[in-house]
């Protein structure tokens, strides 16, 4: 379905954006990857996506927080593939703490990867998607984005933040062929969420799978994390053909989080 389209997935080295990338390239499309993590790992990855799915795959190390970077990453996904279709806002960072200690450094780092990334990466994307009349933009929001939870300012802030970004931007290119999409997931199992397992754990002194329990039954009325490729079926539903009249919308994948 998406053979011959180039799609560049922030944050694609490890959990949901892995996840994504994974779907992408499972329906054709060449990828450029992103993210943090062992210069061997990452190459193995690469060319393992490549070999398994028989599709070009290259990789930027750009830290999207830093709007150099992040254009400097859409331009080598240009001349390294040729062009870019499709565009995954998905790399974040997560930092739970009361507001009034807060450390100010910790609300500057997720305002910058979890917003302002996703506003460098897009403004940096639309002129070729522009010249060639067809872009699919897909921002990683969260439950978050939708509702609050405390002890999350700046991420519940950065998620709120992105889906009034995803509209705008749908707003200004509806008639380009160019659609801009939101998805909110709710619990998903990746090191994001494993860190939070684990520090649940040994605050509250119970076992980690008590903990795991506890923080999917307190928000989610299925009982389970979603997977990272659940994600990206999601993320699939937004480049193919059915869903070209579908821009600015948020899409839950929350197993019930958000209906309540
Ligand atoms: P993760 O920690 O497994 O992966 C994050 C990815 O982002 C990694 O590849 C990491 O290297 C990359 N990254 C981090 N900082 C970066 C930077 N400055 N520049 C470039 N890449 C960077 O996290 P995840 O759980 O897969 O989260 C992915 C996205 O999904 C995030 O936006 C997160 O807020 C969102 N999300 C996650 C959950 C969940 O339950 N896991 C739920 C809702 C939303």
């Amino acid at each position: 379905m998406l053979k011959g389209k180039v799609a560049l997935v922030t944050g694609s080295t490890s959990g949901i954006g892995l996840g994504i990338a994974r779907r992408l390239a499972a329906a054709g499309a060449d990828l450029m990857l992103n993210g943090f993590g062992d210069a061997v790992e990452i190459e193995k990855l690469r060319s393992g996506l490549a070999k398994e799915f028989g599709v070009r795959v290259a990789f930027a190390s750009a830290d999207i927080g830093k709007a150099e970077e992040a254009a400097g990453m859409v331009a080598s996904a240009q001349s390294q593939l040729g062009r870019l279709d499709i565009l995954v806002n998905n790399a974040g960072i997560q930092f739970v703490s009361p507001v009034e200690t807060f450390p100010i450094d910790k609300w500057n780092a997720v305002i910058a990867i979890n917003l302002s990334g996703a506003f460098y990466a897009i403004r940096a994307v639309l002129p070729g998607m522009k010249s060639r009349g067809y872009g699919r933009i897909i921002n990683i929001a969260s439950a978050h984005g939708l509702v609050a939870s405390k002890e999350k300012s700046a991420y519940v802030a950065a998620k709120h933040g992105i889906l009034g970004l995803t509209k705008v931007v749908a707003l200004e290119n509806a008639e380009a062929d160019i659609t801009c999409n939101a998805i909110c997931p709710g619990w998903v199992l990746t090191p994001l969420v494993q860190k939070q397992i684990d520090e649940r754990a040994a605050h509250a002194g119970i076992t980690v799978e008590q903990a795991k329990r506890d923080l999917v039954g307190k928000k989610q009325p299925n009982l389970r994390f979603a997977t990272p490729e659940e994600i990206g079926d999601a993320a699939v539903f937004f480049c193919g053909p059915g869903s070209r009249a579908v821009t600015g919308v948020a899409l839950p994948v929350d197993g019930g989080w958000t209906a309540q």
